[in-house]
């Protein structure tokens, strides 16, 4: 093989997934850094994607851009360094880095207020053809506006590889402003959410309630710290809950499902002046009664997107031991076995699978 060409998994379409041996090796140009990709997660997005889900492809201009290299939970060790870049990252030859998951245009009014995940051009890693090609191959490029960490020597291949959804996750965790004597309900405990059942009891609330429909995964967000699992398929998920609250409900909902039924569960079991987050994406629209959040509850709804601000935090409770990436990641493949691993992230007994060169 040629020092100019790489191996790289190539989406070209809806399902059309392609590893490829000798794809173009990326070259740093000036603020850019190359890596030489120690792992990358697959994300439910992912997965979606792969299956041709309406979000990706649908409309005259799609959102995903090909050919592309999928995947935006990466890091991996710096291998080339463009004009400038080691100063305007503050990094070096050799470390140990991930980008965060958005390309940030740097122009747009969002990017240029310190609200980049909102970047207007919104370019993710793994979806824009050239310029955020993503980290499924054995060397990616960082832009130059790119924010880039450092991964300190004391995380484990398995904790870096999880740092991006945990990113989420913490910064899903803030956006509800868990008090104390908070009762919260999680409702959705698939890879995002067990990471969020990870960080909520660092949150101290006085009762944390986990509801999934999966009782392995609610027996993880036990050992976790859940006080409490509940499964719709036999319990009454709002009736306990109420039951627990003296009748008024949960004071903080973190709908993490992406199931209709997540929303309109929630609403009934959050109580008034609640705060109720919602992090994630929906195969369909949800049809919900507006008063409730207006007229009969005034709702403090939430949205959560990406994990500004949140990286060097979970870097650091990573180096403090207070996550884990046991539990989560759950399965590990070669890139010539990227089949294989789709495959597996897209079954209920995964919970996140690792791609690693
Ligand atoms: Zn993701
Ligand atoms: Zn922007």
């Amino acid at each position: 093989m040629s020092t100019n060409t790489m191996k790289a998994v190539v989406c070209h379409g809806p399902g059309d997934y392609r590893l490829e041996q000798a794809a173009a090796k990326p070259k740093a140009g000036p603020g850019e850094v190359v890596i030489k990709v120690a792992s990358c997660g697959i994300c439910a997005g992912d997965v979606k994607a792969h299956h041709g889900a309406d979000m990706f492809w649908g409309g005259e201009s799609p959102w995903v851009k090909v050919p592309v290299v999928p995947g935006h939970e990466f890091f991996g060790d710096v291998v080339e360094l463009g004009e400038g870049a080691a100063e305007l990252h503050g990094i070096k030859m050799g470390d140990r880095v991930l980008a965060e998951q958005i390309v940030p245009c740097g122009r747009c009014k969002f990017c240029r207020s310190g609200k980049y995940w909102m970047c207007e051009v919104h370019n993710i890693f793994g979806f824009q053809t050239q310029v955020a090609e993503g980290g499924m191959a054995e060397y990616m490029k960082f832009a130059s506006t790119c924010i880039v960490h450092k991964i300190p020597a004391g995380l484990s291949h398995e904790e870096a590889a999880i740092i991006e959804p945990m990113a989420c996750a913490a910064h899903t965790v803030r956006r509800g402003e868990i008090e104390f004597d908070d009762v919260v309900v999680l409702a959705g405990a698939g890879p995002l959410g067990l990471c969020m059942a990870q960080i909520i009891p660092l949150k101290t609330p006085r009762k944390f309630i986990v509801i999934d429909m999966d009782d392995e995964r609610l027996a993880t967000a036990r050992e976790y710290g859940a006080d409490l699992t509940l499964n719709p398929k036999r319990d009454d998920t709002i009736r306990i809950v109420k039951e627990l609250t003296g009748g008024y409900g949960c004071d903080v909902y973190i709908e993490a499902t992406g199931h209709p039924s997540g929303v309109t569960q929630g609403l009934e079991m959050i109580r008034k002046l609640g705060r109720f987050v919602e992090f994630s994406v929906f195969g369909s629209p949800t049809t919900v009664d507006w008063s409730v959040i207006g007229d009969r509850k005034e709702l403090d709804i939430r949205g959560s997107h990406l994990g500004p601000y949140a990286y060097e935090i979970v870097i650091d409770l990573f180096e403090r031991k207070k996550l884990t990436a046991k539990g989560i990641v759950t399965h590990q493949y070669k890139l010539d076995e990227f089949d294989a691993a789709m495959e597996m992230a897209g079954k209920l007994e995964s919970v996140k699978v690792l791609l690693n060169p």
